[in-house]
């Protein structure tokens, strides 16, 4: 459906749409299947997105054709096993060797990252400047020697997604798949990941509609004393409430959306559409569990899974503590 390559331009094989018409996407998809969004969010929103925002000509031409026809899922690793929110913290280093860079290290809960035909690594490349200061990152061609993922991660959600702990070792990469200037990689990670919050808010979105359709049917149809349970006030307030936090939701996600079509800056927008978005997600779909009763607690329907997939939208990315970090920041400075 063209889905992996959404907004990539069609000069690389894309559909060439923008942020708002690829965060529809996302919460299209997420409103069945959350694993699903999430391949869809981070392949776009990550690892393409990075090489889209800042690649050279022949790199777009080598990963993004592949990544938008489905061939290349991508993959990005920031997160290691010690630095996941503190994420200028990572200890990977990239020391250059002639024409050539040698990565080293390990990078935790990447997603694609054994299943992915390239992953972005994010690398110390100079310990003399601050951290944030002297980040790269390097497109890796998944099938290097030296590049291995353990197996699947066993995961509360998102189960269908791939999900390992990477290990780099002596992995030689040539200075030609390096991606964006060197010791500039915090900075363009940045960039990336408002876009990637967006694309987080929208699939807590998904999964909140999808979990509040799934508690109006089951609400009409299941009779309690006589009478469906959609007349007892206490599941019409669940009802009106989830129904009424998911368009406020909506509106935080589009804004943050159309700022971006605009080319303006969105990073705090982005931020606040996924803090209020995903823990929306997780409420609308805990109340929707609880409309199905104890049907809801078996994996007779749906609802359950939403439930699980959902919490992973108030983690990834970002979580809703390092969100807040991000707006009160932005607000105390003015
Ligand atoms: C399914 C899944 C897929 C993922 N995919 C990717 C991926 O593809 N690529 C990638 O690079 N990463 C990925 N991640 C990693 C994800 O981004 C991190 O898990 C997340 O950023 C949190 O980091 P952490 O797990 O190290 O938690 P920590 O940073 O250790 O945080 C632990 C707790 O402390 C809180 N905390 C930390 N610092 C502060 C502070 N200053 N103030 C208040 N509270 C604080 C956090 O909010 C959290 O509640 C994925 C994670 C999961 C679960």
């Amino acid at each position: 459906m063209g889905l992996l390559g959404i907004k990539i331009p069609e000069a690389y094989g894309g559909s060439g749409l923008d942020m708002s018409a690829y965060a529809i996407a996302v919460e299209e998809a997420a409103r069945v299947d959350g694993s699903l969004a999430l391949t869809i969010a981070s392949h776009n929103g990550l690892g393409t997105g990075h090489i889209l925002a800042v690649g050279t000509e022949a790199q777009k031409q080598k990963y993004l054709t592949r990544a938008s026809s489905g061939e290349w899922l991508a993959a990005w690793a920031l997160t290691e096993p010690g630095s996941g929110s503190d994420s200028a913290g990572l200890r990977t280093t990239a020391v250059r060797d002639g024409e050539d860079w040698v990565l080293t290290g390990s990078k935790m809960f990447i997603t694609q990252g054994s299943v992915g035909g390239f992953c972005v690594v994010l690398a110390r490349t100079n310990f003399e400047v601050p951290a944030q200061r002297g980040i790269t990152a390097f497109v890796v061609d998944t099938k290097s020697p030296g590049y291995s993922a353990s197996k699947h991660l066993k995961k509360l959600g998102c189960r269908s997604s791939d999900t390992v702990e990477l290990t780099l070792e002596q992995v030689r990469v040539p200075d030609s798949e390096r991606l964006g200037e060197v010791d500039q990689g915090f900075l363009d990670t940045m960039r990336i990941l408002d876009g990637g919050r967006v694309s987080i808010a929208a699939m807590a979105l998904g999964l909140g509609r999808g979990a509040l359709e799934m508690a109006l049917d089951y609400a009409k149809a299941r009779e309690a004393f006589g009478k469906p349970i959609a007349e007892f006030q206490a599941i019409q307030w669940m009802l009106a409430d989830a129904q009424t936090e998911l368009d406020a939701a909506e509106l935080l996600v589009r804004r943050a959306a159309w700022l971006a079509d605009s080319g303006r800056r969105f990073t705090t927008e982005a931020s606040m559409a996924k803090l209020f978005a995903s823990e929306v997600a997780t409420r609308v779909c805990n109340n929707s569990l609880q409309i199905h009763g104890g049907y809801g607690y078996t994996r007779e329907f749906d609802v359950e899974r939403h439930l699980r997939d959902a919490k992973l939208c108030e983690i990834g990315e970002g979580t809703s503590q390092v969100q807040r970090m991000v707006i009160s920041k932005h607000l105390l400075r003015g």
